[in-house]
Order: C-alpha cells, then structure tokens, then sequence
C-alpha cells in the first residue's frame, strides 16, 4: 500500500489490514443488520437531534468521499440520548456510494445493499476534541442513513449542487447555513451496535446508530455524485464511486433495535 489507501484492486479494503491491523479487530464496522436476530431493547431512549444551521462552515472533496464540515466549539449542534450518555457533537457528514444501484451502502439489511448511506459523525464532548475522542471506546457516534432510489430529494439537492465545485481530492469552498437535519427520514427507529470508523485508521471508537428508515435520492442525483473524481487536479481521472467498505465479522457482538 505505497501510495496510501483507497478504494482501488492495490490500496482497497483488503489491503488496510497491512499499515492498519485493527482491520481484523473485534469491533469493526461496517456489518450486515439482520433484523430478526437484533434484539429490541426497551431501555433505548429516543434520539435527541438539535442541529444549527449556521454551524454549517464547508464543504470538501478529501479524495475518498466529500464532507460538509460543521464548527463544533459549542453545544449548539448535539446529538443526545438514544443508546448513548452524555452530549455528542456534530463535527461532519458525508456519504458512500456505488457505480451503480445495486451497491454503494457500507451496512446492509439482511445482505441487502442500499445505493448509498449517509454517516453523521459526532464526537463526545467529555473528551477535550474531536481528535482526542476519535480513539476512545465511546468516543463517536455516528448515525447512518440508507439511501434508495426514488423521488428526487430537494434537501439533498442543495448538498449536491455544491459539489460542481469540488470535482478534484483537495477542493473546498464554503456551505452555510444548511440544515442537516432535514436530511433524516421521518422516523428515528434505529439498530445499535459498538464499532469501528469504516476507514483508515478503523478505530474502535463508534457506536453506530443505523436508522431504519431510508431517505430517498433520484437517479440524477446518484449520477451527481458519481460525477466527482477521487484524483487531484493534473492526475489521470478516476471516478468517485464504490468508496465502501465492505461488511465486517460480527465476532459475537449484538445489534439492538430500539422499535419491536
Ligand atoms: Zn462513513
């Protein structure tokens, strides 16, 4: 893996192992859901979501997916209760998908891949930065949204029609005052279960909150996203698509559902 991971045959998923040997760990993610074997737990609350927007700050191509970064040196954009203690912050969004439908989603439902998933990560706050709680048992919280195919998505669209200006790894430019809340579906049931970052460095930090109820994206949005490059400006080009990784072993651990 000389030139770094990525999502190709030389620096794909099964090469991290090598500089990353978590990659084999006891709590990695993504999983296959298999909603008959989740266990519903009573004692889940429901999750708490306060979003502001004008926390919104930009918007970035970091050459393995894009990412709308929020200013996070305040309460003012949390994530609280569900299956977690404590005040998360919200520090960024951003999505996986496929070159084409019938892929694209990190977890799947009974095997079932969604073309695309969306991943809210929130850090916790007794932890003094995100940096600091990213390699933490109960450092992150990261809520996870199926995409499906459907009616076109307005409060997607308007993520979407920034990223004409950030086609090349490395390209920035500001986005404000969005509201990622609008982005969730209408219900929040969700599976819960301890993970991992689903890239490099893979840390054992997450507790991953799966909601299940997908939002809904169009194929003219899906073909927006796969318009992005994951190459630099000058490099040969190389499309934005399948940056998944795939399902990992559950190695004896149990997914809980917070709905019967
Ligand atoms: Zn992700």
């Amino acid at each position: 893996m000389s030139h770094g991971w990525g999502y190709g045959p030389g620096n794909g998923p099964d090469t991290w192992g090598e500089d990353f040997p978590i990659a084999n760990g006891p709590r990695q993610s993504p999983i296959n859901i298999v909603p008959k074997d989740a266990k519903y737990d009573s004692t889940l609350k429901p999750l708490k979501i306060k979003y502001d927007p004008s926390n919104a700050k930009g918007i970035l191509n970091n050459g393995h997916s894009f990412q709308v970064d929020y200013v996070d040196d305040s309460d003012s954009s949390t994530l609280t209760g569900g299956p977690i203690s404590g005040t998360y912050r919200l520090k960024q969004f951003h999505f996986h998908w496929g070159a084409s439908d019938d892929r694209g989603s990190e977890h799947t439902i009974n095997g079932i891949k969604f073309p695309c998933e969306l991943h809210l990560v929130h850090w916790n706050t007794k932890y003094p930065s995100f940096g600091d709680a990213a390699s933490q048992p109960d450092g992150l919280a990261v809520v996870g949204v199926f995409l499906k195919i459907g009616a076109a998505n307005p409060r997607l669209q308007k993520v979407l029609d920034a990223l004409d200006a950030i086609n090349t790894k490395g390209k920035q430019t500001t986005f404000s005052n969005f509201d990622s809340k609008t982005l969730l579906p209408g219900s929040l049931d969700y599976w819960t279960y301890d993970g991992s970052l689903t890239t490099p460095p893979l840390l054992e930090s997450v507790t991953w909150i799966v909601l299940r109820e997908p939002i809904s994206v169009s194929p003219a949005q899906m073909a927006k996203f796969r318009s992005l490059l994951f190459s630099g400006d000058g490099d040969a080009p190389r499309c934005m698509v399948d940056n998944y990784r795939p399902c990992q072993a559950l190695k004896g651990r149990q997914v809980r559902a917070s709905f019967k």
